[in-house]
């Protein structure tokens, strides 16, 4: 059976309106042919649950960039080894606390007298703004617990920053609008996680991943289909991505024409209900 992880921003959703429709007749191709489809972004579990409600998907999902994955309870049969419970879900974590992340960018920050500025240190209305993103959302992506998002203010001294966070033993990624401070999870470690959980379940499965952004690169290496969404920066994305396609329209209507071309109509996967 076919799986698909996809990020939302600029993959799924268009980097700039956040808009989806475009992306319509593929999600109702895999609604049709019971692809199960699993949600791989930086936003927060409370924005991703936002995003599963409006486009109508029940599957797991892996929040903060692979900070954790949150699997319905009851989706998979058999509990998944080492998931606690929260709030109807089976959590697998990887994150480390967000506190002990923020005091890693400020100390990082200081030593290479490289200022940034943290989500922790934005207003929701600053988020809202910079995100291009309503107020309630704004409120939803402050609520972080895995990783912190931040902008450089001092571009000339990126890389002794970016060093020195390696130097606090943590990671560090781009998105399509920030930086990011991690601990040790990365999107690709969940994806494997939750691959090895699908084939316990249902068999071998045939992967497919979709993503625009350089936080998207370790996972579109290891899924058997990699799709390079189009944007100003997907040569950046392919150069790490050597298997990746790149398609020809950019956000959710590249998605869409991605998606039919690999499943065809008729196809009647199953997943796991
Ligand atoms: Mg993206």
């Amino acid at each position: 059976m076919y799986l698909i992880f996809t990020d939302l921003d600029g993959t799924l959703l268009d980097h700039g309106t956040y808009g989806w429709e475009a992306a319509r007749p593929a999600l109702d191709r895999l609604k049709s042919e019971e692809v199960p489809w699993i949600i791989v972004t930086s936003k927060t579990r409370g924005e991703v649950e936002l995003w599963r409600r409006a486009l109508g998907n029940g599957h797991p999902f892996i929040v903060e960039n692979g900070g954790a994955a949150y699997i319905p309870a009851g989706y998979l049969p058999g509990a998944a080894r080492g998931a606690g419970r929260r709030g109807g879900y089976e959590v697998l974590e990887w994150g480390t606390p967000y506190s002990e992340l923020v005091a890693s960018l400020e100390t990082a920050s200081r030593c290479s007298q490289c200022r940034v500025r943290g989500f922790h240190e934005m207003t929701p209305e600053e988020v809202g703004r910079l995100c291009e993103l309503p107020l309630e959302q704004a409120v939803l992506a402050k609520q972080r617990e895995y990783g912190e998002p931040f902008l450089i203010l001092d571009p000339e001294r990126t890389e002794g920053l970016l060093a020195a966070i390696e130097g606090q033993g943590r990671r560090w990624t781009k998105g399509g609008r920030f930086w990011h401070i991690l601990a040790a999870n990365d999107k690709a470690v969940a994806v494997q996680a939750l691959t090895a959980l699908f084939e316990e379940a249902c068999g071998p499965v045939v992967t497919i991943g979709l993503g625009d952004g350089l936080n998207d690169a370790g996972f579109l290496n290891l899924v058997a289909a990699p799709i390079l969404i189009r944007s100003s920066h997907s040569g950046e994305l392919q150069a790490r991505v050597p298997r990746g396609e790149v398609t020809e329209r950019p956000g959710p209507a590249g998605w869409s024409d991605a998606l039919l071309k690999i499943i065809p109509a008729g196809h009647r996967d199953r997943g796991p209900r």
